[in-house]
């Protein structure tokens, strides 16, 4: 059986080294500060909102929510913006996607100033990331990076195989991949062989938001196989052909009648990979600590400490 790579494990370890840096910041004048700004009511934002600022709040960085309507509009928000690029005590400005449809979304993530960018999505701290230098990475890839480390997965010299191309999963992944050696394939919905490229990859990352579409035949046996995807399945028939041989994943979707999931089937990834990342547990808790990371890499460059 394959080794169960613990997101809850590496977060903790994330989060432990985050306080002292902590209380460093605040015996130097002032704890960090985290800025989230969530629009509307959209049910699943707010739960991450929550989680966010409960995670800020238990470590001792400050934060703070602001909730404009559903109703707001694109210059409210650059206003909303603005003014947090200007306070000298938030070091974190963290606005959750996505926004309603009137507003220009792009358009907001460039108000933020890049030096407050802990979500790493501006284009100037994406040319960062493309060139190596220093600034915020965007949290989720930044996690599985972590992980890879703390569980000492080689990657260098490893072929690696992203399958997704999004801005703030797919992309960032692979580059930073490619930064640590790997040689790296990014594939897509239009990948005209996806079975054959998963398989050769002895680090498979799935981040594509369809429920266990890497089967078997897909993981090359012995991979490290990375799951980023959330998908819920709420529809019986869906579970039981997706989830076909999963018998845990379908128990729980016959008591709870409905299942979170990944885009790995989760019983073939235990049987074929090497290591894997379960879900839920697996890759979802070190988006959070690499946001609380990013958070205080903010306020110590803010401030010359570090
Ligand atoms: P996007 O929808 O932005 O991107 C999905 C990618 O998957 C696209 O590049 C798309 O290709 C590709 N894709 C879709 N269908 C197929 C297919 N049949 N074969 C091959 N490629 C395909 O999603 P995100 O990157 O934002 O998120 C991906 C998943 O990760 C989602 O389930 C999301 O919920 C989850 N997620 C989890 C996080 C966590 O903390 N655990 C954080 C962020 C996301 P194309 O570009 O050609 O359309």
């Amino acid at each position: 059986m394959a080794r169960i790579l613990d997101g809850k494990w590496v977060r903790d370890q994330i989060l432990k080294d985050c306080v002292s840096r902590i209380e460093r910041l605040s015996a130097a004048g002032r704890p960090p500060g985290l800025a989230v700004v969530l629009v509307g009511n959209d049910a699943a934002s707010e739960i991450y909102v929550r989680n966010k600022v409960k995670t800020s709040g238990d470590l001792g960085i400050y934060s703070e929510k602001l909730t404009p309507s559903a109703s707001v509009t694109t210059e409210e928000l650059l206003e909303i913006v603005e003014g947090l690029n200007a306070r000298a005590d938030i070091d974190g400005i963290l606005v959750q996607m996505p926004l309603p449809a009137q507003v220009d979304s792009s358009r907001v993530l460039l108000a933020v100033d890049p030096e407050k960018d802990v979500d790493g999505f501006h284009p100037l701290n994406v040319g960062n990331l493309v060139t190596n230098r220093p600034g915020p990475r965007p949290c989720t890839p930044s996690g599985i990076m972590e992980m890879l480390r703390r569980y000492d997965i080689p990657i260098k010299g490893k072929r690696a195989v992203v399958v997704g191309r999004s801005d703030i999963v797919g992309k960032p992944m692979a580059m930073m991949l490619l930064h640590a050696h790997a040689t790296v394939t990014i594939c897509h919905s239009r990948t005209s062989d996806l079975q054959g490229e998963c398989r050769r990859a002895d680090i498979l990352v799935g981040a594509i938001g369809r429920p266990a579409l890497l089967t078997a035949d897909f993981i090359k046996p012995g991979a490290t196989v990375i799951d980023v995807g959330m998908n819920r399945i709420t529809d019986a028939a869906t579970a039981r052909s997706v989830l076909a041989g999963a018998t845990e994943k379908l128990a729980e979707f016959d008591r709870k009648g409905a299942v979170l999931t990944g885009d790995v089937h989760p019983g073939d990834v235990a049987r074929t990979a090497g290591a894997y990342t379960p879900v839920p547990g697996g890759v979802g808790p070190l988006t959070i600590a690499m946001l609380m990371v990013n958070t205080i890499d903010a306020a110590e460059r803010r401030r010359g400490i570090g």
